[in-house]
């Protein structure tokens, strides 16, 4: 069913969520647009001007790990501030109820960590932009800190104190997707009874993967994006209005 106005929507998903044991969010950029974080993918976006860096790329030059740490900087100042939006508060909600056993993204903006998900339920297919590690021992830095460095060093980013190269935890084109995410993913995906995939196109691989095999292991499926996408003929409902109207009827207060 694709609902036909916004009452029907909150109405049909209220039945589908109070009736599940199980439900696992998908949740994609949509969800943070209301949050004045852009798509970056969609056309115009930051993505179709900017020529993201690989991560052979980012390996070979340094060049390129210094210019890939400017614009983080720049997207720090632009977007650092962003706070969870309806649909963050609505899942979190859902969350502290006992609904929701995790929640996967590939948002990489940690507004779902930022709305009270904690970190080890939200699995992050891209990884995390709000913080860095060192590729080789893995050890955390903060922005802040790589920051300071970046600027006292004359515009170039500081390596660990191993030698290793420290980006920031995101999964970069051309980068292996982190195995256990995945996994986790998957299991989250199969055990659910109820999938709502939010605010994604649902296009890019992983993503497409898991409404059919959610689908597949007996779970409703709900698909809540502005856009038409190509699972809609096997969802449950579907809804095409605005997120944050759409999920700001279930933030508990
Ligand atoms: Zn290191």
């Amino acid at each position: 069913m694709i609902a036909p106005d916004l009452a029907t929507a909150i109405y049909a998903l209220r039945d589908l969520l109070e009736a599940a044991q199980a439900v696992v969010p998908f949740t994609g950029a949509g969800i943070s647009t209301e949050c004045g974080i852009p798509d970056f993918r969609s056309p115009g976006g930051f993505w179709t001007k900017n020529r993201p860096i690989p991560f052979d790329e980012f390996l070979a030059s340094r060049e390129m790990r210094d210019e890939s740490w400017r614009r983080r900087f720049a997207m720090l100042d632009q977007f650092g501030d962003a706070q969870p939006g309806r649909g963050h508060r609505a899942l979190a909600s859902l969350y502290r109820a006992g609904k929701v056993a995790g929640l996967i993204t590939p948002n990489i903006d940690n507004l779902h960590q930022a709305s009270g998900i904690a970190a080890a339920d939200v699995v992050e297919l891209h990884g995390n932009t709000t913080y860095a590690l060192c590729l080789d021992c893995g050890k955390r830095y903060e922005l802040a800190w790589v920051r300071e460095k970046f600027e006292i060093n004359g515009d170039h980013a500081p390596d660990c104190a191993c030698g290793g190269y420290i980006k920031t935890a995101t999964i970069s084109f051309g980068q292996a997707m982190p195995l256990e995410a995945m996994e986790r993913a998957e299991q989250l995906t199969r055990a659910s009874d109820l999938f709502v995939s939010i605010g994604s196109s649902l296009v890019v691989w992983p993503a497409a993967g898991f409404p059919l095999m959610a689908k597949r292991n007996g779970a409703r499926l709900v698909i809540i994006n502005r856009e038409p996408t190509e699972f809609d003929d096997i969802a449950d409902v579907v809804v095409r209005h605005d997120i944050g109207d759409v999920l700001g009827p279930f933030i508990a207060h």
